[in-house]
């Protein structure tokens, strides 16, 4: 049974593959970090749930379709589990900024999705992990704990300072996770 306090959720770009300005766009430009896929199956390794929320505009922006996307996160799945580990679930947004959706960050509807999935009564106490302010910002009404990343947009994300008061920070996800199961 899910818990959320063993419950970490993820950002994609910029958190567990190689964040793009031109967006990441097909599967050749999905290119993961290995210390983060690495990170990921230890956490599931050690009994933590680990799901991922991720805005994905270039599906409205029609730059990639979903067939496209699915493919990432196939290859995604694929490699944390030959690592050991698994993804309990993959929430994404394919809307754009003027769509009006609710599920686009810093709106939490990707948490919400990840909450019902899990079949959790809340996400109080698990973990949000990003490299932009609206990922932390999405898992704050969720009661997520916060933590920055200072991958992708990360350093830029630390440098602005902005919204970052009970935030952890970390160089990598692998940093966040050494800390976490060290704990
Ligand atoms: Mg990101
Ligand atoms: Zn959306």
């Amino acid at each position: 049974m899910p818990d959320a306090s063993r419950l970490v959720i993820l950002d994609r770009d910029g958190v567990i593959n190689r964040d793009s300005d031109a967006y990441v766009k097909s599967l050749d430009e999905w290119i993961p970090y290995p210390s983060s896929i690495e990170a990921i199956a230890r956490l599931s390794r050690a009994g933590w749930d680990v799901a991922i929320a991720t805005n994905q505009s270039g599906i409205a922006r029609g730059y990639y379709d979903e067939a496209t996307l699915e493919a990432m996160h196939a290859e995604l799945e694929k490699q944390v589990g030959d690592a050991g580990g698994e993804i309990a679930y993959i929430a994404y947004c394919p809307h754009g900024p003027d769509d009006g959706c609710s599920c686009r960050k810093p709106l939490p509807g990707l948490l919400e999705e990840i909450r019902a999935a899990l079949g959790l009564e809340s996400l109080a106490g698990s973990w949000m992990v990003g490299d932009s302010l609206r990922d932390l910002q999405a898992g704050e009404p969720m009661g997520c704990r916060p933590v920055l990343v200072r991958t992708g947009k990360g350093s830029k994300t630390e440098a602005q300072g902005e919204g970052l008061e009970g935030a952890l920070i970390f160089d990598e996800l692998a940093g966040f996770v050494d800390w976490l199961l060290d704990k």
